[in-house]
């Protein structure tokens, strides 16, 4: 069911072997480009009619009116409501401690140069709706926008065919208990091009942020430059650092529990014990079978991007984690905090047989919108600082430019720019001794 990948005593790069997904967001752009100028051009009508060929709905209008957000407020179970406030709860003590404040550095005397944290004034977060709907991605994008102070939020999530046609009721809901009043009924690039874009229903936004498929990744790196975006998101992996300490059902229920969310999935083990590997491949047997989405589990779990890879020893296991640069990473080892601190990438790091990944999914108080597909080498998942941009605030009196201006002037004339050199010498009835 799951591949093998022996690396004992092998010197191949673990780069050339690793079980990875093929997500091609550049052959995807090909489809997205003729639906994002539909949009441009034709805005809400586009919107409505590309809703109908994807989604099998025939929306009225775009934007979800106010009452569908407090009536599945109202309708929602209450163990899901509980469980939704704990999570939005944790959620804030984790973002609220990550805000910044603004400092200055007093470079010379009367010559400072302050970071002021500035929040983005209006985003658009897309809360994915295919295979399964996700009211948690609400919450981790919700969240930190809020909390870093951004003052537009839009959320748009995909209309259900099995719910009348409206977005799915606990994604609505969801909205409602963080204070999101501003929901679209939209879907996939569309919805990244209408916030783009902006149509007669939607403002336009600065950045958008939110997992997806292809579709949505490749309609992110199209308008990237125009917007902002995090990063593009492909499908979901984890990969579990273990040796003969870990237990082989919880290893295997952890593998699951990540490719449960489609057929792309990635559901990695890197593992010095043979062992273990058996007896996990035991247990994926077992608990596969009696999973209740068994299919797209099996699928997952057969894919070319899982596998077992065997290794002789943690340090060359460590070599591969790092190599592999997973979205989740759980370490499952003695001494796990050790070795957890000797990892350089990775999106999120699951600590001990008691963190597992559902757990920062939900409601560990982490952001479960994490770079996937390798990009933990040189991204990060949502935080705060994600809405967050940096303005630099400069402010130097008469005697610090003084101080400085022979060098801007020898540098700009260095660089052919003498304009450069005479907006100083402007301010100094023309002349700068040393240059
Ligand atoms: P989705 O909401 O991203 O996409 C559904 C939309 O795709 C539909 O509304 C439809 O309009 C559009 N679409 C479908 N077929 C199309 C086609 N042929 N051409 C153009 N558009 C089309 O939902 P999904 O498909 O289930 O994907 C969700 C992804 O998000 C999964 O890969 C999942 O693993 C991932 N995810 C990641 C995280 C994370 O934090 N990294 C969290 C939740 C989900």
């Amino acid at each position: 069911m799951i591949s093998r990948i022996d690396l004992r005593g092998s010197s191949v790069d673990p780069r050339d072997v690793l079980p990875r997904a093929e997500f091609d967001v550049a052959a995807a752009l090909e489809k997205v480009r003729p639906i994002a100028e539909d949009v441009r051009h034709r805005g809400v009508a586009a919107l409505i009619e590309i809703t109908e060929r994807f989604d099998g709905v025939r929306l009225e209008s775009t934007r979800v009116p106010e009452e569908q957000l407090t009536a599945a407020l109202e309708t929602l179970d209450p163990k899901v409501r509980a469980a939704l406030e704990e999570s939005i709860r944790r959620a804030r003590i984790v973002h609220g401690d990550q805000r910044r404040t603004g400092h200055t550095t007093q470079v010379v005397p009367g010559g400072t140069v302050s970071q002021r944290w500035v929040p983005v004034d209006r985003v658009g977060l897309y809360v994915p709706g295919g295979l399964a709907v996700y009211p948690s991605s609400v919450v981790m994008n919700v969240v930190p926008a809020q909390e870093a102070g951004v003052r537009g939020i839009a959320v748009s999530s995909p209309p259900q065919k099995a719910f009348g046609g409206r977005v799915h009721p606990t994604i609505l809901a969801a909205c409602a208990l963080l204070g999101v009043t501003e929901v679209y009924a939209v879907g996939g690039a569309q919805a990244v091009a209408m916030f783009a874009l902006g149509t007669e229903e939607c403002a336009p936004v600065n950045m958008v942020t939110g997992p997806g498929n292809i579709y949505v990744a490749a309609a992110k790196r199209l308008f990237a430059g125009r917007i902002g975006i995090d990063s593009e998101a492909g499908p979901t992996e984890i990969a579990v650092l273990a040796d003969d300490s870990a237990d082989a059902a919880e290893v295997a229920a952890d593998l699951i529990s990540q490719a449960e969310h489609g057929p792309t999935s990635g559901s990695v083990l890197v593992t010095d014990s043979a062992e273990l590997a058996d007896a996990v491949e035991a247990e994926l047997k077992t608990q596969v079978a009696r999973t209740r989405h068994s299919e797209r589990v099996a699928e997952a779990l057969g894919g070319r991007q899982s596998g077992i890879i065997l290794v002789d020893d943690l340090e060359q296991g460590l070599d591969v984690v790092n190599a592999y640069a997973a979205e989740h990473l759980e370490i499952q080892t003695r001494d796990a905090h050790a070795v957890a601190e000797r990892v350089r990438n990775a999106g999120a790091i699951f600590i001990g047989r008691f963190t597992p990944v559902s757990l920062g999914d939900y409601a560990a108080g982490s952001n479960h919108v994490l770079p996937t597909g390798g990009c933990a080498c040189h991204s990060s998942g949502l935080s705060v600082q994600t809405f967050l941009r940096g303005v630099q605030v400069v402010e130097y009196d008469r005697e610090a430019l003084a101080g400085i201006a022979a060098h801007v002037v020898n540098l700009a004339d260095a660089e052919d720019l003498p304009g450069h050199g005479d907006a100083i010498k402007a301010r100094f009835e023309w002349t700068v001794p040393g240059t």
